[in-house]
C-alpha cells in the first residue's frame, strides 16, 4: 500500500504547489505590486506606475488608462461633470455567441463600472469651457454600439448648446457586432451629428488613446477631427495587419498602424507623451478657440519680422 502513499502525498504536494505558484484573484487587487507584460520585468509598485500615470517607468510603454483616471489627470479631480443621457435598451435584436450578449454586458459594465462604453463630461481646460466624450477599453473593447452613439451625439449636442469644443479620447475594437445593422448605422449617425458640430464652426479634436482605434470607429467619427493627436506607440487602423497581409499576399512593415508610421503617412498631427496631453490640448484649444492668444506680442512679433524684412 506504501505506493498508494506516496501517490497521494505527491498529489498533494503538486496542490499546494500549484495554489502557491498562483494567486487569486483578490489578493492580485489587494497586492502593493503588479507585474506588467510589457517589459517582463520583476513586479513594480502599483503606486509608481499611478504616479507616473500608467507609463511604464522601466520601458515606457502606454498602459490602458480607465476615462475617469484619464479626466482627473487632464481636467483635474473632480473638475468634471459627467453627462448622463437616457440610453436605448440592451441588447436590441437578443444576439447570441458563445456568450449571450446580455451577460456580456453585465460583465462589461461590472468591470468597468459605467453604464455604456463611453464617458462623456462637461468640464474646463484651465480657462476653456469644453465638452469631452473618453471610450473604456475595460467595456468591451471600447466598440461602439446604439447606447455609445446616443452618449456621443447627445454630447456633441451639449457641445454645440454650449458653443464649446468637443474632444473625443478614443480608444475602441471598431462597432459592435453584437448589434448588427444597428451599430453600423451609428458611424452614419455620428457623422452627421459632426457635421453639425462643424456648421456651428466648433472644433473637433480627437486623441487616440493607448492601446489602439480601429474598425468602424476610425472609418467614422475620429477621422473627421479637425486635429488629432496620439499617444506614443498607439495602433490606428482600420482593418487588423493579418487581414491585409493575408489580402495584398505581401510582407508589411513591423510598424505599420503604428502612431509614428501613421504620422508620418499624414493620417495623424501629432504623436505626445501622455504627460504631455494637457498642455498641448489647451495650446491648440486657445488657438481655435482664440483664448489667451498674447496679440499684442503677436504683433510686436510681427513688426519685428517686417522691420528685418525692411533692412534685409
Ligand atoms: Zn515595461
Amino acid at each position: 500500500m506504501n505506493w498508494i502513499k506516496k501517490i497521494k502525498h505527491l498529489g498533494q504536494r503538486i496542490k499546494r504547489n500549484f495554489k502557491k505558484n498562483f494567486p487569486t484573484r483578490e489578493e492580485i487587487e489587494n497586492s502593493k505590486f503588479i507585474s506588467l507584460n510589457c517589459c517582463n520585468s520583476s513586479p513594480i509598485l502599483k503606486s509608481e506606475i499611478k504616479e507616473n500615470l500608467y507609463v511604464c517607468p522601466r520601458c515606457n510603454f502606454n498602459l490602458t488608462i480607465n476615462p475617469k483616471f484619464r479626466y482627473d489627470m487632464i481636467f483635474g479631480e473632480n473638475n468634471w461633470t459627467t453627462i448622463d443621457p437616457p440610453l436605448p435598451p440592451d441588447n436590441p435584436i437578443n444576439f447570441s455567441d458563445s456568450k449571450p450578449y446580455a451577460q456580456r454586458l453585465r460583465e462589461a459594465r461590472k468591470k468597468s463600472g459605467q453604464k455604456c462604453g463611453v464617458l462623456s463630461c462637461v468640464t474646463k481646460l484651465n480657462d476653456i469651457e469644453l465638452v469631452a466624450s473618453c471610450l473604456s477599453w475595460d467595456y468591451m473593447a471600447g466598440s461602439i454600439a446604439t447606447q455609445e452613439s446616443e452618449n456621443i451625439i447627445y454630447s456633441v449636442q451639449e457641445a454645440i448648446n454650449r458653443r464649446s469644443p468637443y474632444i473625443l479620447f478614443a480608444v475602441s475594437g471598431g462597432m459592435k457586432m453584437q448589434e448588427g445593422i444597428l451599430s453600423l448605422q451609428q458611424m452614419e449617425r455620428m457623422t452627421i451629428a459632426i457635421n453639425e458640430l462643424k456648421k456651428q464652426k466648433l472644433p473637433f479634436i480627437v486623441v487616440y488613446c493607448a492601446p489602439a482605434t480601429a474598425g468602424g470607429t476610425t472609418a467614422s467619427i475620429t477621422n473627421l477631427s479637425d486635429l488629432c493627436m496620439a499617444e506614443r506607440g498607439v495602433t490606428i487602423a482600420f482593418s487588423g495587419k493579418r487581414v491585409i497581409a493575408s489580402t495584398v499576399k505581401e510582407e508589411l512593415e513591423p510598424d505599420m498602424q503604428k502612431s509614428k508610421w501613421v504620422l508620418e503617412k499624414g493620417f495623424l498631427d501629432m504623436e505626445v507623451e501622455r504627460g504631455e496631453i494637457k498642455s498641448k490640448l489647451y495650446n491648440i484649444l486657445s488657438i481655435f478657440t482664440k483664448t489667451n492668444i498674447k496679440t499684442d506680442s503677436n504683433s510686436e512679433n510681427q513688426n519685428l519680422i517686417l522691420e528685418e524684412k525692411k533692412a534685409s
